[in-house]
């Protein structure tokens, strides 16, 4: 039998936005869409899962995000300490989604080996490529990976009895998106494969896409992998999640969503 994990996504960040600064092709004077942060967590027993890992407080009030909450400490809300956390993946290494990574003392984190070769490799001196990144973000995803605490994957690959994770690259060459085992059956965490329902609904990308093409291909994943049940997509940025889903308790309205 499967192993069935219990899914959270935490909201920690959040900043205005705007319709066309999220698809490629939208009209200029499409009127607001703000834009929410998160971090998710799969468990089930005492094996838990975090997927990204979020900025820090630095980091948003240099980009001019509105910081909620570390991520990290925020598994507190859900009864988790960091230490605990044995397993990380990385769905990209964006400044969103790959900070504070110093703040799991006992994870291996998974990454797609395309990914580290593009943050690291000759793209990165144009600004529409390497702005989204935190080189401090790229110098502790090195420590790590020579103190022997990377896992680098090629394509979709089985993290743990029912996780896996898939390759969805467009946004970034290699992103992955990741498929967890619930009680409601394969739930499908897109990250940024699918930052609003939207994009995924009508194959539209997101703004910032480095290959058009792929991040098509990518939703045709998605809704492959969710057996093609739009509701169990998570997409990584969308406000509309903490409105889908209850708060685990009233006092994480807003917070913290239980997406199984
Ligand atoms: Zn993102």
């Amino acid at each position: 039998m499967t192993t069935e994990y219990e899914v959270h996504a935490i909201r920690y960040a959040t900043r205005e936005g705007r319709r066309d600064h999220s698809f490629i092709d939208a009209d200029p004077h499409d009127g607001p869409l703000p834009m929410d942060y998160f971090v998710w967590v799969a468990r089930s027993g005492s094996r838990v899962i975090a997927i990204d890992s979020g900025f820090s407080r630095a980091v948003a009030e240099r980009r001019g995000r509105t910081f909620l909450r570390c991520p990290v400490e925020s598994l507190a809300l859900l009864g988790i300490a960091p230490e605990q956390v044995g397993d990380v993946v990385l769905t990209h290494l964006h400044n969103d989604h790959a900070g504070n990574l110093d703040k799991y003392p006992a994870a291996r984190f998974h990454l797609q080996e395309r990914e580290m070769a593009f943050a690291t490799g000759r793209h990165m001196r144009f600004a529409c490529c390497g702005r989204a990144y935190e080189l401090d973000h790229l110098f502790e995803a090195l420590r790590l990976n020579f103190a022997g605490r990377v896992e680098f994957h090629d394509g979709a690959a089985e993290i743990a009895d029912g996780i896996t994770v898939h390759p969805g690259g467009g946004h970034t060459p290699g992103l992955q998106f990741v498929r967890v085992w619930t009680r409601r059956g394969w739930l499908v965490l897109a990250s940024d494969a699918s930052h609003y329902y939207e994009n995924v609904e009508s194959m539209r990308p997101f703004r910032l896409v480095f290959d058009v093409g792929t991040a098509l291909d990518s939703f045709r994943a998605l809704r492959r992998l969710a057996g093609g049940e739009m509701d169990r997509i998570i997409p990584g940025h969308d406000p509309e999640v903490m409105r889908r889903y209850p708060a685990p308790d009233p006092a994480l309205e807003g917070i913290v969503a239980r997406l199984d």
